[in-house]
């Protein structure tokens, strides 16, 4: 094991950063909450994907690989996922099989999304409709909403499950329901809505399980007729199933702290017995587009395949190495704009830390890189040391491992520039073909044309140096401007 670590992390529950103390070293547990897969990701579905990666990746470093358990589920199952399944319903099969169907098309998309991103497997990546019913588990989303109905803090009610806040603090003996969100039940209940549905007792009761019509809507056979869970159930299940009743880390964005996470905590901690689910929870900051908030009416929704495979954002296409550089810029729990600008900045890091990427070489990251992802992730930090090793690194070849170590760390793989022009992108065949034209109108004495391309790529951030070969043949190289 390599010297102690001292990770800090920021609790939303404690509101402070704290250090990290696993509950067993040998089996540090995370859970991440992940899409609900109707249709291709979007862009912000993808920053906790890869901000969560990062931790994933400091954690086995810390801990070793083999004693990090990691589980992201798959939400596939939700009213949205149902109509769509019901829509292209040919009545051959059971909608569950149909459902089913359609989800495995966006969940092989999010892998490909992914794999572009370099986001690392996790140990586990559940599917709830493996976990609502199943004999083999222990633990199932039926049997832990009996064990709640059993406890009293939770009714059935005409088809329905609702989970009751005020039961549950009544319970504890304390009134613990907003505990994460600092959210009290009482003013809760003073806001709340007055046209609350007729089956709830109280206007925070939240659903565990509810009705399906068999002819238009997927379900199961449950003790309270045939439905489905309601979305929060879900991680429960999948949770507890996976990594036990309490663990270490839970993350997600930040619009799940409420009611998600919040009903995750209720849920969990009410069924197992438990005064709490994990002992630490992180959440990632909103993500907006050019400065607004994404949304299909506006014309700004991005998927992650629109930008690695499309031209829809900025005129181009964008490499994977180059969207993660980019969502690593802004540090996770501040909101992060995505803008073409940024993605070009990102781009040119990329370019510069190239020049001296190669991944042949293995080496131990930078300490001082080290101790500032091990403060909360601090990517603008680990941003600044980088660039600092990077030019020690083009003096100094023998930094060059320790750079590309330290980057890796990351989740980006450096290749030398000659070979990453795939990986980058097209711009490296840009200026080469630019480069070849300026020297072929140097030749040809029209120093115009010449300058003119030597302006164009200045604005592109390239400077060029010109000199000449052995046999007295002018020659030019280029590098990124800094
Ligand atoms: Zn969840």
């Amino acid at each position: 094991m390599p010297t102690m670590p001292k990770l800090k992390l920021y609790n939303t529950l404690t509101r402070t950063k704290e250090d990290f103390v696993p509950l067993d070293p040998a089996n540090v547990r995370m859970y991440v909450c992940g899409p609900t897969v109707y249709d291709y990701a979007h862009i912000g579905n993808a920053r906790p994907m890869i901000v969560f990666d990062v931790l994933f990746r400091l954690l086995r470093h810390i801990y070793g690989e083999n004693h990090v358990t990691y589980a992201r589920n798959i939400t596939d199952v939700d009213d949205k996922i149902n109509t769509r399944a019901f829509e292209r319903w040919s009545r051959k099969r059971p909608l569950l099989a149909e459902m089913r169907e359609l989800t495995e098309g966006t969940v092989a998309q999010f892998n490909t999304d992914l794999k572009a991103l370099n986001v690392l497997d996790p140990t586990h990546t559940p599917r709830a409709t493996d976990f609502v019913v199943n004999g083999a588990e222990p633990m199932d989303m039926v049997r832990i909403i009996d064990k709640l109905v059993v406890r009293g803090v939770a009714y059935a009610a005409e088809g329905h499950v609702l989970f009751s806040p005020t039961e549950m603090d009544r319970l504890l003996g304390v009134p613990k329901y907003g505990a994460l969100s600092k959210r009290n039940l009482d003013d809760m209940l003073a806001g709340a809505r007055v046209d609350v549905a007729p089956y709830k007792r109280d206007p925070m009761d939240f659903v565990l399980w509810k009705p399906s019509n068999p002819e238009t809507e997927p379900g199961w056979d449950s003790p309270w007729g045939f439905g489905r869970p309601g979305w929060h159930i879900e991680c429960s299940a999948m949770a507890g199933a996976l990594l036990g009743e309490q663990f270490d880390i839970h993350g997600g964005g930040i619009d799940l702290v409420f009611p998600h996470h919040e009903n995750e905590i209720a849920q969990s901690c009410c069924a197992f017995g438990v005064d709490k689910l994990a002992s630490v929870w992180m959440h990632n900051g909103f993500l907006q587009v050019e400065g607004r908030k994404m949304s299909k009416s506006d014309g700004n929704f991005v998927t992650i395949d629109e930008l690695l495979t499309t031209t829809t954002f900025g005129g181009r296409d964008w490499p994977g190495p180059v969207l993660r550089l980019a969502m690593l810029k802004t540090h996770y729990r501040q909101p992060i704009d995505w803008t073409v600008r940024a993605l070009e900045e990102a781009e040119a890091t990329l370019y510069s830390w190239s020049r001296v990427g190669d991944q042949h070489l293995v080496g131990e990251p930078d300490e001082g890189v080290l101790e500032a992802l091990q403060d909360d992730l601090n990517t603008a930090l680990v941003f600044a040391k980088l660039h600092k090793l990077r030019d020690m690194a083009v003096e100094f070849p023998e930094v060059r491992p320790r750079f590309n170590a330290s980057v890796a760390l990351l989740g980006i793989k450096l290749r030398p520039l000659s070979d990453a022009a795939g990986e980058v992108g097209d711009l490296v065949g840009e200026i080469e073909t630019l480069i070849t034209a300026r020297l072929d109108a140097r030749r040809a004495r029209n120093f115009a044309e010449s300058d003119r391309i030597r302006d164009e790529l200045a604005a592109m951030g390239i400077a060029l140096k010109d000199g000449k070969d052995a046999d007295g043949n002018p020659t030019t190289t280029w590098e990124v401007k800094r």
